[in-house]
């Protein structure tokens, strides 16, 4: 029996500093001289860089490791993010009907011991034409409106709207860096991992870095990003494509200036759909972050970046794209022997919806759960992991999945084979079945192991247009006219409720100021 005394995370992205400032943190508050959280990173090998747009769970990540809202705003040069505003992913552009939705954060409202609202909008209660989310929610009015989802006066990381963040990655990395080391105590080491020995087991026994020599740990955290120098080359822990159902492989990425300093920020990413993929576009404080992410089955990088800097007009002249390659899927075995993948290094899911950096703080939170006291229990906790970290990716991936397949374009073959049944995952075809005759509902997830609450899946699925047809029900839902004067009440409060709210840039700007 060997007792886990010290844990080296190798690579100083947002993975590796997020995996060593949640480590620390959780150590500390055990014994601080219990398990020593070290970090190596290379000076010469970079960050990816992107991964701008984050999901509501990392203000839970952020506020476990003590660090300030404030202090991250500035550092990190972060907004508020309150949801995604789909455009043209519901027909194409130009065409006749509805072609966007919105996707907030915010659960539906209700009220106790009332009804639940969805059944009661597929049967026609709320206002003739009103989506879903807006019958429902009152966050995509509060974001038309500029409105940022707390107040000054909220506490750290908490306000009305729920909400996430969009930031600048390099940044964030840094600020995780200095308070890593300055708060939590983590060892940083600045070095290239060059070669890695394993012992008679088949574990790592030393890295060997270019300008320290040997680093030696019990459980080597591998965050090397796409590359996974300890989990894929040295572990040989294989890759699982899932290709064949997110076709989207490869980015385009600009950093672009606002037209004017005081231009409004949004508050929410855009999405917008494309002839073989989409555009996100995030506004941080100083800059927009915008990226098409496409297949290289539908399309070649050089009408990726005609079609891309078309969507940018003017305000991409004289600036110069960032190529990315990537693939959607994972390692089944994103843990093996005493060597433990987080981040990119683990898998990948193209970024739709925001899931890489909290699959990341997914990954972080189960380690640190799972944190073996002895070393000879690693293989059962890599065991728990594994199973844990798959079963999430799958219902990721169909989660993504659904929004490519309900869509109505069929302009380009990207859409069409989107629509094909035979890249559709089983599981999300045997749902999409179920869910014609009756509306998604919790009890049809396990929570623990979705990302995705029921809400998300509902606001896609109608913001999409798909139809569950109610009527034969009619009769179980009695309280239509309650939910009527519900869905009426939940306009009220929006239109005031804006009044209560800042505008996102003033209250980004004054958080900062206050700092
Ligand atoms: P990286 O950022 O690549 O960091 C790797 C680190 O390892 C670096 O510090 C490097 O120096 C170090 N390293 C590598 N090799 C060695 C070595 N031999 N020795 C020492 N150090 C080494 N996620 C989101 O949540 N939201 C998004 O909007 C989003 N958008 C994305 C868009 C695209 C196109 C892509 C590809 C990804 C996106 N992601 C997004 C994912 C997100 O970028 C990553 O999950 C996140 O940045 C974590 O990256 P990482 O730390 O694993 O890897």
């Amino acid at each position: 029996m060997t007792r886990l005394k010290k844990v080296l995370v190798v690579g100083g992205g947002t993975a590796g500093w997020l995996a060593a400032c949640y480590l620390a943190k959780a150590v500390n508050a055990i014994d601080p001289q219990s398990v020593q959280v070290h970090l190596v990173e290379s000076a010469n090998i970079g960050l990816l860089g992107v991964g701008e747009a984050t999901f509501p769970s990392i203000r839970g990540t952020l506020s476990a490791i003590g660090l300030d809202e404030r202090r991250f705003l500035v550092g990190a040069t972060a907004t508020y993010k309150q949801g995604i505003h789909y455009r043209h992913w519901v027909r194409p552009e130009g065409a006749t009907g509805n072609d966007h939705f919105f996707h907030p954060f915010s659960v539906p409202s209700q009220r106790p011991g009332g009804p639940e609202l969805l059944p009661y909008w597929l049967l026609g209660a709320a206002p003739e034409g009103m989506s879903f989310a807006d019958a429902v929610s009152m966050q995509s009015r509060l974001v038309d409106q500029n409105r940022g989802p707390k107040r000054l006066t909220d506490p750290d990381y908490q306000g009305p709207m729920n909400h996430a963040f969009h930031f600048d990655a390099a940044c964030f990395a840094k600020v995780l860096a200095e308070h890593g080391q300055q708060v939590l105590g983590v060892k940083h080491h600045v070095a290239t991992v060059e070669r890695t020995e394993l012992d008679e087991q088949g574990a790592i026994a030393r890295v060997i870095t270019k300008e320290l020599g040997e680093l030696t740990a019990d459980l080597y955290v591998d965050c090397t990003g796409l590359r996974g120098s300890l989990i894929g080359h040295v572990m040989k822990s294989p890759f699982r494509s899932r290709r064949d159902v997110l076709f989207a492989d490869r980015a385009v990425a600009m950093q672009v200036p606002y037209e004017r300093p005081d231009a409004p920020i949004p508050s929410y990413t855009i999405s917008t759909a494309q002839e073989a993929g989409w555009i996100w576009d995030i506004g941080l404080q100083k800059r927009r972050g915008v990226g098409y992410v496409y297949s290289s089955r539908h399309t070649d990088d050089e009408r990726a970046e005609e079609v891309f800097r078309r969507y940018l007009g003017a305000a991409a002249e004289g600036l110069k794209a960032m190529h990315i390659k990537f693939e959607t899927g994972y390692r089944p075995e994103h843990w093996r022997k005493n060597c433990v993948a987080v981040g990119l290094a683990g898998g990948f899911v193209e970024p739709l919806e925001s899931t890489g950096i909290a699959l990341v703080e997914l990954a972080t939170y189960l380690l640190t759960h799972l944190l073996p006291g002895d070393t000879d229990d690693m293989e059962r906790a890599a065991r728990h992991f594994n199973e844990m970290m798959v079963a999430r990716y799958d219902r990721i991936i169909d989660f993504i999945k659904m929004h490519y397949c309900l869509s109505q374009r069929r302009d380009s073959p990207f859409w069409i084979d989107n629509a094909d049944a035979s890249s559709i995952p089983q599981t999300l075809r045997d749902r999409l079945a179920e869910w014609k005759h009756r509306p998604p509902h919790r009890l049809d997830f396990v929570s623990d192991l979705e990302m995705f609450l029921v809400s998300s899946w509902q606001y896609v699925l109608y913001g999409m247009e798909f139809k569950t047809n109610l009527e034969p029900m009619r009769s179980a839902y009695p309280r239509f006219e309650e939910a009527r004067r519900e869905f009426a009440m939940i306009q009220q409060v929006a239109a005031n409720a804006a009044d209560d709210l800042p505008d996102h840039r003033f209250l980004v700007e004054k958080m900062c100021a206050e700092h």
